[in-house]
């Protein structure tokens, strides 16, 4: 089983998905394959630090994270070796040529990213928003094998068919709650080895997010005071998602963008799913009409 992250900063990772993950690889084993993708050089969140002290402050942060959760971290190049900066995903133009190779490289069953806005209200980070339409964009072309070639040369008169994978999203917490989702796994297990990974992120949770001051935080001062803010953070995104849950629980939606699995297919993979808080019979729904178009 491999499995493919792909966000845009250091440290998404920890806020959505890594519990799930942590089920998974206590599940699978040596088994299964995690790789966390960041798609941006990490250098612009911060007030005091310089762009060039940040970017690799972050990087050490995530590779600290990336040792405590047993998973892969990879930094997206483009074709000419650059890590795309902050705010400048919509406007690398290669973008998308650098999302087919690590994906199609990869070759994962499963890929994870974050969502695109269901309401136009809803705000955004640029950021996410530009991973996601990305992803979504890409995907088709994740088995087209010349789609890239001019960027990736490769043998044109022999191509290998590639695997494309079940593509879901993440909540993206810029966007509010307005992301209806479809799976919400028990964390609860997993709950203090978030909150040590995400605790590796210093520059950011003592640092960042409490000047930056739309993540109602105070600096945490020890991995006890995290864990308190990490508490808080679930039962928030529970409340926002309409769930009178107090465990940790992370949610995901399945998309049309890549393959479509049956309901016993994520039953079977998936660690968990905590059927009383997840909408099945709707997902089981979409996911036979999608299957039928197709
Ligand atoms: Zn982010």
């Amino acid at each position: 089983m491999k499995i493919l992250y792909i966000h845009a900063h250091y440290d998404d990772y920890e806020f959505t998905a890594s519990g799930t993950f942590e089920l998974w690889r206590r599940r699978l084993g040596q088994a299964l394959t995690v790789r966390v993708l960041v798609c941006t050089d990490g250098a612009g969140g911060h007030q005091f630090r310089t762009r060039a002290e940040t970017a690799r402050l972050r990087r050490e942060e995530q590779l600290a994270s990336a040792r405590i959760g047993g998973y892969e971290f990879a930094l997206l190049e483009l074709p000419d070796g650059r890590v795309p900066r902050e705010t400048f995903l919509a406007r690398e133009p290669l973008l998308l040529a650098a999302l087919w190779k690590a994906i199609r490289d990869f070759e994962p069953d499963y890929l994870f990213c974050p969502p695109m806005p269901a309401d136009p209200l809803a705000g955004v980070h640029v950021d996410h928003l530009d991973v996601a339409n990305a992803v979504r964009e890409v995907a088709y072309l994740i088995n087209v094998p010349h789609a890239f070639t001019p960027e990736y040369p490769a043998d044109e008169t022999r191509s290998a068919p590639c695997r494309v994978p079940v593509i879901l999203n993440v909540q993206d917490s810029y966007q509010a709650g307005a992301v209806p989702f479809d799976l919400a796994i028990d964390v609860e297990d997993a709950f203090e080895q978030i909150c040590r990974m995400s605790y590796c992120h210093q520059s950011q949770i003592v640092e960042w997010l409490p000047w930056v001051g739309r993540h109602h935080m105070e600096p945490p001062r020890s991995i006890a005071g995290w864990q308190a803010e990490c508490r808080k953070r679930f039962h928030r995104r529970n409340r926002a998602l309409g769930l009178d849950v107090a465990r940790a629980l992370e949610v995901f939606t399945v998309t049309a963008w890549g393959s479509i699995p049956t309901l016993e297919q994520l039953r079977k993979d998936f660690p968990p799913i905590f059927e009383e808080a997840s909408p099945l019979d709707r997902l089981e729904q979409r996911l036979d009409a999608w299957r039928h178009v197709g």
